[in-house]
């Protein structure tokens, strides 16, 4: 594997040592089916037990309200297509923001295609959404809002609670993609009056291909995976112990070490933010300065917007591993960001992001060499673009 300064941990996280050290045994010896009587399934069974009580301890939900899915994607789709076809498509309408994560945004296509009105909250140009919006959109027969808790490409926060709250007065359920916030932003689904929320474990130093969805008690939903009945019918599949269990190990670190690493975190990223304004004088903080996740950047490069992919290799080969806008756009590379799209950017702009996300193995090493190689990188990609400076 090539040694890289890893600064793209909205993208995926190292899993963390204690993680795999608590998925070992379930990855050797350890194999049997929950789903088993015999004494082989019912250890596997309470090792599943006990992650789904880690991850309801975080939300201060009831394990019996924590469904187990495949990946955040999966407890997306759960979330609106489960709901959706409770109530049928006629007479459906969603509400979502023009900032989510495709696994929101194409979900709310598909199902659009089968007859769901979907309307868009707009954004802002500091990339959050204004609840006072939501009631303007919403219809009689709008059973469900989801927007995302914190935004994968510019890492804004999003005033959930506001807009469960107004989503609740109009008697429509509230879902968020909490993604990229969970372990980062304190949540309680009671507090915030969440209906449903979705998770993955590899956003948290926890294994990829693993996620879980919320769904408060009394919130139905029709299953996309049918077979054996597993997860009280809602996801049927035998149960990934092994990533079960790190799931639930992950969840635990993440949140009793929140509020410490938060603000080394926030550290981190104000140094760098303080190095650019001294070396790279075109550059510039996309969204909005304090709302945001900590150690999230999103960075554009005044005049140099179209340049992004270009810079973004230029540090690969540095030796710093970052993104532009969002990993999961990674096949549309060089495309326009929708959400800087949404944010008001024109295309050109909209193509030119460098995001940089710190996560736990972060040092002020790794910051140091950042700020030698950034100032290098970008100003080997000058001659600028012909486009004009408009900002
Ligand atoms: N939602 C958000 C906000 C994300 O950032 C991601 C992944 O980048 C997902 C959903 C999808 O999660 P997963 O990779 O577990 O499918």
């Amino acid at each position: 594997m090539p040694e890289q300064i890893y600064l793209d941990n909205a993208a995926t996280t190292p899993l963390a040592p204690e993680v795999a050290e608590a998925m070992g045994p379930w990855l050797g010896d350890a194999f049997g089916n929950p789903s088993s009587m015999h004494a082989t399934g019912r250890v596997a069974r309470q090792a599943v037990d006990a992650a789904r009580a880690q991850v309801a301890a975080l939300l201060a939900a009831d394990p019996g309200e924590i469904v187990f899915t495949g990946s955040g994607t999966e407890a997306d789709n759960l979330a609106l297509v489960g709901v959706a076809e409770t109530f049928g498509p006629g007479d459906f309408h969603l509400v979502t923001s023009a900032i989510e994560h495709p696994a929101v945004l194409e979900t709310c296509d598909y199902l659009q295609r089968r007859g769901v009105d979907v309307g868009y909250l707009p954004v802002g140009e500091d990339g959050i959404v204004d609840p006072a919006e939501l009631s303007g959109l919403l219809r009689p027969n709008t059973r469900l809002v989801s927007v995302m808790a914190a935004n994968n490409v510019v890492g804004t926060i999003q005033p959930i609670a506001e807009l469960a709250s107004v989503a609740h007065e109009h008697g429509a359920l509230f879902h968020t993609d909490a993604v990229q916030a969970v372990g980062k932003l304190p949540l309680d689904v009671r507090a915030q009056s969440i209906d449903l929320l979705s998770l993955s474990a590899h956003k948290l130093n926890g294994p990829q291909g693993v996620g879980a969805l919320y769904v408060r008690g009394g919130v139905g939903l029709e299953p996309l995976l049918h077979g054996g009945g597993q997860e009280c019918g809602v996801r049927s599949g035998t149960e990934n112990v092994a990533g079960l269990v790190g799931l639930g190990r992950a969840v635990e670190l993440a949140g009793a070490g929140r509020g410490e690493e938060n603000a080394r975190l926030v550290a981190l990223g104000e140094r760098i933010l303080a190095g650019l304004e001294a070396r790279v004088p075109n550059a510039y903080l996309i969204g909005d300065r304090y709302r945001r996740l900590p150690g999230h950047l999103c960075l554009g490069f005044l005049g140099q917007e179209g340049e992004a992919i270009r810079l973004l290799l230029a540090l690969d080969e540095m030796g710093i591993a970052a993104s532009a806008g969002s990993a999961c756009s990674a096949s549309h590379a060089g495309e326009p960001s929708s959400v800087l799209v949404a944010m008001g950017f024109d295309a050109i702009r909209a193509r030119g992001s460098l995001r940089i996300t710190l996560g736990r193995f972060n040092t002020d090493a790794d910051i140091d060499r950042l700020l030698e190689v950034l100032p290098e990188a970008v100003e080997s990609l000058r001659p600028i673009t012909s486009h004009p400076i408009t900002a």
